[in-house]
């Protein structure tokens, strides 16, 4: 049976905990078109953070599984069964795996949603439909893209194509486990490379599923590849292996650099890495406080605040301060329904685990230690149900260097920062941080608001809005957030390299 993303978005609790119990799960390996056993044996549980219940043992791939897949990929790669279709039969390819991801909404968005606990309903909407749609960007781009011809003397013909770089490792976090995944899969595949997926431990279910879809679509044997397992062994294996091309990383800054090294001490393989924020709303005492408090809500709240771009820093200016906290408190309460993820009604999930729970829980009395104060929340939610909640929290009179200033906490946790003087020190707080992947300047002064932006050292800079996105433009960070882009155009480039090709016509 399937469902539209429309029907999805309309069930009710009940009818999501009966389609959530007749769920199965896939949890081999997925080589060479279909479902494989791990080498090791070795197992690890998927847990829902919702309840704290085991879904699932999920096979580890050892070094030798990501071995067999990276030689599969390889192979896949260099007999051309992909690289070698004309481009509008990739593309029909991709535009049918969009299709099933669609047909299949309902299971994926189950998968994601029990796995890593996230609002059903965002699941459905953001996860499952936003996948799609980026597969299917790709797809109609890549029969749309044209090489270039070199300014030569009349005597040459100089030709500059893009080629794919072979085998692409992409290594992906558990947050947005399949559209992350697909920011990198719609450029690596429809610019003709293999691809070998590891999924974080913690989301392997929705993976997998989503690259058995993809062979369904018609996607060739090896071209696509999952290996659930463990970062330091089938991820660190993936990162030393010298058959793979690129590296295509989002996750945490401290193993975007372990995979800096492990190409460093392989084969120099490409690495682009998107890591962390610790990103800025920069509130200028003329803000429209209302639209400025409700996206700070909404930027640090969504996802449970476990989104990279989260605004987990607010820097306001002092006279104005009290005004968008007492907005923010009224907003939260009136919207942050804390609860199920499989309720549609529930706005605020769970974390994804125990260990963030604790992470999260410690950084909310670090900061009460460093001086900060908890205008509300501060601490766990509906502890009976099992579930790893947490409270919408808000840390006011927070300093900027210190560790809650500082340090990504990937919670529901807002930091707040304010400031005297005039708008250069508020950009100075907003930058004094070792990330940079997005910020916000809210001003109704529009020469204020450019000024700003062009100051604000981030891979994104919105204006009186926040977490504005779409797959049209480039995504990713300045500083220890990384090198590279995803999504848009752009992206193309990072799944291939540029040859010239010199003809004498002399
Ligand atoms: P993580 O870095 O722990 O894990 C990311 C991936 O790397 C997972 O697949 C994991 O298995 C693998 N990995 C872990 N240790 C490894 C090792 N030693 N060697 C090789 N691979 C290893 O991150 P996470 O906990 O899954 O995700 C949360 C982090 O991701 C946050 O810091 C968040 O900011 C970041 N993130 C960034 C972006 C972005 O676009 N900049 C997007 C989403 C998440």
């Amino acid at each position: 049976m399937t469902y539209s993303i429309d029907e999805l978005l309309h069930r009710s609790h009940d009818e999501w905990l009966a389609a959530a119990g007749k769920l199965t799960f896939e949890t081999r390996l997925f080589l060479d078109g279909s479902f494989t056993d791990a080498t090791s044996g070795d197992t690890f549980p998927t847990v829902s953070p919702r309840d704290g219940a085991v879904l699932a043992d999920v096979q580890a791939a050892s070094a030798e599984d990501v071995d067999r897949a990276v030689r599969s990929a390889r192979t896949a790669f260099e007999d051309g069964r992909w690289r070698d279709l004309a481009p509008r039969e990739r593309k029909r390819v991709l535009l049918r795996w969009a299709d099933l991801i669609l047909a299949n909404a309902e299971e994926l968005a189950l998968l994601d949603t029990l796995e890593m606990g996230k609002p059903i309903t965002e699941s459905v909407r953001v996860d499952v439909a936003k996948t799609a749609e980026t597969i299917a960007w790709y797809a109609e781009a890549i029969d749309k893209t044209y090489g270039e011809v070199a300014p030569t003397p009349g005597d040459a013909l100089a030709l500059i194509t893009r080629e794919p770089l072979g085998v692409v490792a992409a290594v992906v976090p558990w947050n947005y486990a399949l559209l992350i995944a697909s920011w990198k899969l719609g450029p690596a595949l429809a610019t003709g490379n293999s691809v070998v997926l590891k999924p974080a431990e913690q989301t392997s279910l929705a993976t997998l599923r989503l690259a058995a879809l993809a062979t369904e679509a018609g996607l060739p044997d090896g071209v696509l590849n999952v290996v659930p397992g463990r970062g330091e062994v089938a991820g660190q294996a993936l990162g030393r292996h010298s058959e793979v091309d690129k590296i295509a990383f989002t996750g945490s800054a401290e193993v975007a650099r372990l995979f800096q090294v492990y190409a460093g001490e392989s084969n120099g393989k490409q690495v682009a890495v998107e890591a962390g924020g610790k990103s800025p709303q920069l509130v200028l005492a003329d803000a429209d406080i209302e639209a400025a408090a409700s996206a700070v809500a909404w930027g640090v709240f969504y996802n449970a605040g476990q989104t990279c771009n989260a605004g987990s820093r607010v820097v306001v200016h002092a006279s104005v301060k009290d005004r968008l906290l007492d907005t923010v408190r009224r907003i939260t309460a009136d919207t942050f329904r804390v609860g199920d993820p499989l309720d549609p009604a529930t706005v605020l999930g769970p974390v994804v685990d125990r260990r963030q729970l604790g992470r999260i829980l410690g950084y909310i009395e670090r900061g009460k230690d460093d001086g900060a104060t908890v205008l509300f929340g501060g601490g766990r939610a509906l502890a009976g149900s099992g579930g790893s909640f947490v409270e919408p929290t808000v840390l006011d009179g927070v300093r900027n260097t210190s560790v809650v200033g500082q340090e990504e906490i990937f919670g529901p946790v807002l930091a707040v920062i304010s400031y005297d003087g005039d708008v250069d020190e508020g950009v100075r707080l907003a930058n004094e941080s070792e990330f940079g992947l997005v910020a916000s300047v809210w001003t109704q002064d529009v020469s204020v608001a450019h000024r700003t932006a062009r100051r604000l050292r981030a891979g994104t800079v919105w204006i009186n809005t926040f977490d504005a996105s779409d797959v049209i433009t480039p995504f990713g960070g300045f500083k220890a957030t990384g090198a590279g882009r995803d999504k848009s155009l752009h992206a193309l480039d990072a799944y291939t390299a540029l040859k010239t090709t010199w003809i004498n016509l002399a």
